[in-house]
Order: structure tokens, then C-alpha cells, then sequence
């Protein structure tokens, strides 16, 4: 079936969208239930009826637009919220690029013999409460206490942001009974890292997702005078930390080589030039794509902060804030994904995705896929992030074709 999306019709609408929640610095901030997130939905509705589908929004205001038919779901989405100061495409590609294929299955009047969904994830960046907040309360996955007592990333209580909308709690906690049985998952995403356009490959076939495990962790030792306390005597929590980070890295570097280990957020207490730190708050993250090195990494990174708070007389606390589990994307949907570049002509590269993506979510429920394109000097979740219109139009035309092998 020789079909087609319309490249000037999706950039039209990716730089309307674009356009919501821009702000002084030349980026978009579009975090959800920010004013401009609530602007973007309304578009986004609109654009959805526009294209005649049938407009549904559960209740953690994820948002989905359906060909009806007889059969399993098969669907295709992404995100449409931004970190603060991020750029343009980064989600809403995924979303506009189903929308698009969808917009194209209905011109061309193509039956089909499953239904066709394409959906918006609530908050898949992770700004109110933990990361995904849309996709996993899609899947019936999110903590209760979370939803009703946690607190945003901008320290605002969760339930307070609810209130400037038009969702609740009960609502979010109940939206995955509103979830058909799906067939398959697919989403397009700019690849957010230097591979591809390195390669010169337009398309990146998503093999694995890594899982991330995140904690904040603290080591606590004794704050003294930084000219009297004698070397040796000292409880010194920011030296735990640094020892620590230096020979976790280089753990995760020699033992688990492509696994990632990261410290990101450091206080020190009382953080003064002339006092040795008493207490090191740090966060202490770490991703791979195997299931057997994130069990591994877990067991030893922590038996060694142990270990190192026996030796320099310290505590170490930690406490879980996140966790998912790598993906193996399935190999039917790899295989699908390939034969359409390969029929469309165009060069295909396996990947694997550092970064979480609602795709690895949805995993849980039914077979999940993702196809990349290029992310031109590896840039993302900043203004400059950008793509390549010709990449985006192969990438859309891959994702239309492979939802017709599933779909049609
Ligand atoms: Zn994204």
C-alpha cells in the first residue's frame, strides 16, 4: 500500500504546538497542568476532532483520539509536556506523527481490522510526581500515597496543582480501568543522543530501553573546625561521597561497561569553606538496559557506600524515589519496524534508548516498539533541540506503515 503522511501538514502543526507555552529564553516550558500544558491540550483536542476521530480523555488527562473497529488496540503516542525550558519535539513529535498517520488512514478511507488509538501521555517528564505519571496511571502502576500526598518537583503538594484543573486523585488513580486490550504500542522519538546522526542513519530501531534506578542518599559523619580537627579524627561525609562516586563510576565503567552511573545533586551541611561537611545529601542514579546489570549494579554500589561509611566512621541512608525495569522490545516489532525502512528504502540502525520512554511503560500491557530519528548534535531538552524535516518524514512514514502491518 503506497501511502504517505503529509511532511508540511505535521511541521505545520508541530510548530503551532511549538508556539504554546514558548517562553523568554527561546524554549518551550509546557510542564502538564501548567496553564500552557492546559492551552496545548485544548489544541490538541481540537486537532484530534478536526481529523475525525473519536476524542476520549480518561482520568489522568491522557488524551486519545480512536478509529473505532471491532478487535484489539493498536496504539501509537507519545507526549506533549516539556521540562521547563526544553524544546519543541521532544514528545510531541511522537504525538503529532500518529496523528498525522491517522489523519492519512482516514483519507484514504484504508479499512481496518483492529482499532486504531493514538494517545498523549500526561506528564511522561516527570514534573509533578515521579516520571510517567500519565502512562502508569494508564497501567493501574502509580503509589496511591504519591498521587495523594506527594509533593511536585517544584515543591508545590501534588493535590493543590489537581485543583487549578479539572482532574482529581480518585480520578488518576481509576484512569487504567478505562484501558482497552491492546495489540501493540509504537512510538516515534527524536533519539536525544549523537548515534544516528554520527552514523549518518536516518532511522533508529529501538531493541532496548534501559531502566533506571534512583535514589536519594545521604552520608552523615561530624561537622568540626576546618583548622583544628586533626585529618585523621575527622567524619568528613563530603570524602564518603567523593570516594564513593569515583569508585562506583569506575565499577560500573570496568565491570558493566555501557550501564550508567550518575551523581547529579549534591548539598553539603552546613556547607561553609571553614567547616568540615557533617552531612553529604546526594542523588545517586544508575541505568542499563540489562536486567542482570541493574541487579548487580544495585547489590554492589550499595554494599560499597556501606562499605566505605565502615571505614571513614559514617551513616549512609538511601531511599528509593524511582525505579522501572529495562525492556526488550519485542523482536516482531523490530522485524516490522526494519521490513518498512527496508521497503521505504531507507537505512536503519538497532538502537538502544538510554533515556525512559512512556513506550517501556506500556510494555507491561502489550507488545511496545519505538523508532527514532535523529537528534542533530545529540541535543535535547533544551531550546536548541531540533530535527531534521527529511529524517522526520521518514520516521513518520515508518511508523504510519508499521501501524497498517498491525492495524490493517
Ligand atoms: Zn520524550
Amino acid at each position: 500500500m503506497d501511502i504517505r503522511i503529509d511532511i508540511d501538514r505535521l511541521k505545520g502543526d508541530l510548530e503551532e504546538l511549538g508556539r504554546i507555552g514558548r517562553d523568554e529564553y527561546g524554549g518551550v516550558s509546557r510542564p502538564s497542568f501548567s496553564p500552557a500544558d492546559l492551552e496545548a491540550r485544548a489544541w490538541l483536542r481540537k486537532k484530534i476532532e478536526e481529523a475525525g476521530l473519536c476524542y476520549r480523555q480518561d482520568g489522568a488527562g491522557n488524551q486519545f483520539g480512536r478509529i473505532e473497529c471491532a478487535g484489539r488496540t493498536v496504539m501509537a503516542g507519545s507526549h506533549i509536556d516539556t521540562v521547563p525550558n526544553g524544546g519543541m519535539f521532544d514528545g510531541a513529535v511522537g504525538v503529532l506523527a500518529a496523528l498525522e498517520a491517522a489523519r492519512r488512514i482516514l483519507e484514504e478511507k484504508i479499512p481496518l481490522k483492529k482499532a486504531l488509538e493514538i494517545a498523549s501521555f500526561t506528564d511522561e517528564e516527570g514534573n509533578l510526581v515521579g516520571d510517567f505519571l500519565g502512562s502508569r496511571a494508564f497501567m493501574g502502576l502509580l503509589d496511591e500515597n504519591e498521587v495523594r500526598n506527594g509533593r511536585t518537583s517544584f515543591g508545590m503538594p501534588f493535590r493543590d496543582v489537581l485543583k487549578r484543573t479539572e482532574f482529581t486523585a480518585d480520578g488518576i488513580l481509576a484512569a487504567h480501568k478505562d484501558r482497552p486490550a491492546l495489540e501493540a504500542y509504537l512510538e516515534l522519538h527524536i533519539e536525544q543522543g549523537p548515534v544516528l546522526e554520527e552514523e549518518g542513519i536516518p532511522i533508529g530501531v529501538v531493541e532496548r530501553i534501559s531502566g533506571k534506578h534512583y535514589r536519594q542518599c545521604a552520608y552523615v559523619g561530624e561537622s568540626g573546625h576546618a583548622g583544628t580537627t586533626p585529618l585523621e579524627l575527622r567524619h568528613d561525609a563530603f570524602l564518603g561521597l567523593a570516594d564513593l562516586a569515583l569508585r562506583a563510576t569506575q565499577f560500573v565503567a570496568t565491570k558493566h561497561y555501557g550501564s550508567m552511573l550518575t551523581v547529579g545533586k549534591v548539598a553539603l551541611h552546613p556547607g561553609s569553606f571553614s567547616v568540615i561537611p557533617g552531612r553529604a545529601d546526594f542523588t545517586l542514579e544508575f541505568r542499563s538496559a540489562s536486567p542482570e546489570a541493574m541487579a548487580a549494579i544495585e547489590r554492589d554500589v550499595f554494599a560499597l557506600a556501606e562499605d566505605i561509611s565502615a571505614t571513614r566512621g559514617l551513616r549512609f541512608i538511601s531511599k528509593v524515589i524511582d525505579q522501572t525495569t529495562p525492556v526488550t522490545v519485542a523482536p516482531r516489532l523490530v522485524s516490522l519496524i526494519e521490513e518498512e525502512c527496508r521497503s521505504l528504502g531507507h537505512a536503519s540502525l538497532r538502537v538502544t534508548s538510554g533515556a525512559g520512554h512512556d513506550a517501556q511503560i506500556l510494555a507491561g500491557a502489550c507488545d511496545s516498539g519505538m523508532i527514532f530519528i535523529p537528534s542533530p548534535d545529540g541535543v535535547s531538552h533544551t531550546p536548541g533541540e531540533r530535527v531534521d524535516w527529511g529524517d522526520l518524514e521518514k520516521g513518520a512514514n515508518v511508523l504510519l506503515r508499521t501501524l497498517l502491518r498491525l492495524a490493517a
